[in-house]
């Protein structure tokens, strides 16, 4: 049988800022890149492509990419072409070619398939479109290959974009579109692909508004994350965990909490961002719940998974944040005691409604506020790891590293180190064991093997 070898044209370099629906993104643009001959490199001085998927979340991640690109110019090949993807481009649109000469075309977070076809024109010095911002309003899905790099033991798996929720300080809407969500098969077929040929254990089920999946089947059911859990994802065989991030407070579901109680390898760990503690400011950004509404899930969940761990998102400084509003959300987070907090300082957005508030909060008050709910959150962080001391957990092995240890996850996402020995070896990644806890570090945990194997 003759094999037919691919041709390879160049090299590409890609670089991912932002969230896991970015990394899942750039993962299909590094397949797309390898099915047209473009080899992935690490060194973007010898690229002949160098892509980068950019973040909008914050004023930060903006900045970060416009120092990027003065770096990349200094450096780069004389005929390498560069283009700039996701959320920045969609939000900022052709500022970005115009604040830097040294981009060759942009490509929104819904266009991604048109990548190909745009590279091998600017390879070749064709004419094309140098701005590429569409929403199609079709399955990109469809365009793109499925299959993501092989042995990922942990892998994402985009089920939702987009957002119709509007609160005032987020450009999701208006850099991902409105809520879109994938059909039942599509993802079923995709979770097996990386399950047998791609060697994962674990899936995240990614969305920006995650929870409010609304897809269909072949036959026209519809189906929400909880039900499409329990009826395809939990029953793919060899899958050892499932999580599924970023969810809504308002989009929980009688069949989430379900699936919770029922589903054993549904892992115990919810990221649930409350943004303020403080009523008014939740009605201030158009979150559409109450901190009551909020503590409620919050039970709730409790009490379907008892050893049920929460992670959050805080915005510090909202414009109109009172001293009572942060004091408020200072006693949330202190009563509802989270495994792990995402501070964030509010950052203006161009274009979103909270941008233009006169009532901006000074940034050494922000600061302030800052510093205090770190110092509750790290205590915090520091108090659930130290309750794992002497506990015995479950850990999914993902790596070596080059202390020689054997590197897994806990289901709560510690990272947790294990020491290898002739018995307990690489051969355990992909394996999930039953590991003994020693000792808890500020955001690891250092454990041993108690004989367990359980998959
Ligand atoms: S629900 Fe989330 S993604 Fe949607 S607008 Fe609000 S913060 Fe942004």
């Amino acid at each position: 049988m003759m094999i037919s070898e691919k041709k390879i044209i160049g090299k590409f370099f890609l670089k991912t800022y932002g969230c896991q629906m970015n990394e899942y993104d750039s993962q299909k643009m590094a397949k797309m890149m390898d099915n047209i001959g473009l080899m992935s490199s690490d060194d973007f001085e010898s690229a002949d492509l160098i892509i980068i998927n950019t973040c909008h979340i914050r004023e930060k991640a903006t900045e970060k990419l416009y120092s990027e690109l003065g770096r990349i110019k200094k450096r780069k090949k004389p005929h390498t072409k560069i283009v700039v993807t996701g959320c920045v481009p969609q939000a900022e649109g052709e500022e970005v070619l115009r604040r830097n000469d040294v981009v060759d075309f942009i490509i929104g977070p819904q266009s991604i398939h048109l990548l190909p076809e745009l590279v091998m024109k600017a390879l070749s010095g064709e004419e094309f479109n140098k701005v590429n911002l569409d929403f199609p309003g079709m399955d990109k899905f469809d365009e793109i290959p499925e299959s993501q790099y092989k042995n990922n033991i942990v892998a994402n798996l985009t089920i939702q974009e987009g957002c119709d929720k509007f609160c005032k300080f987020c450009c999701v809407p208006y850099t991902r579109g409105a809520e879109y969500s994938r059909s039942v098969e599509k993802i079923y077929r995709e979770a097996l692909t990386l399950t047998t040929q791609n060697n994962a254990k674990a899936i995240y089920l990614l969305g920006q508004n995650v929870n409010a999946y609304h897809g269909k089947d072949e036959s026209g059911k519809d189906y929400n994350l909880g039900r499409l859990i329990i009826d395809y994802i939990a029953k793919i065989p060899n899958l050892h965990r499932i999580f599924y991030t970023t969810s809504h407070p308002k989009d929980m579901h009688d069949e989430l909490y379900e699936a919770h109680r029922t589903i054993e390898n549904l892992m115990p760990f919810v990221h649930l961002p409350i943004q303020s503690g403080s009523n008014a400011i939740l009605k201030d950004m158009n979150r559409g719940h109450t901190t009551e509404e909020y503590l409620k899930i919050i039970d709730k969940l409790r009490i379907v998974k008892s050893d049920m761990q929460f992670s959050t998102d805080i915005i510090i400084g909202y414009p109109g944040e009172t001293d009572e509003d942060f004091e408020q959300t200072y006693q949330l987070m202190k009563h509802v005691s989270y495994a792990q907090s995402y501070l964030f300082k509010y950052s203006p957005r161009i274009g979103t409604p909270a941008a233009n508030r006169t009532d901006q909060i000074p940034q050494n008050v922000v600061s302030e506020r800052f510093q205090r709910l770190k110092a509750l959150v790290d205590e915090q962080q520091r108090i659930f790891n130290q309750s794992m001391e002497g506990k015995t957990v479950n850990v999914l092995f993902e790596r070596i590293n080059d202390n020689k240890q054997l590197v897994g996850r806990s289901q709560y996402m510690h990272l947790v180190f294990v020491n290898m020995n002739e018995n307990f070896n690489e051969r355990m990644i992909g394996q999930t064991h039953q590991i003994l806890i020693s000792k808890a570090f500020g955001h690891s945990l250092l454990g041993e093997v108690v004989g367990e194997f359980v998959c």
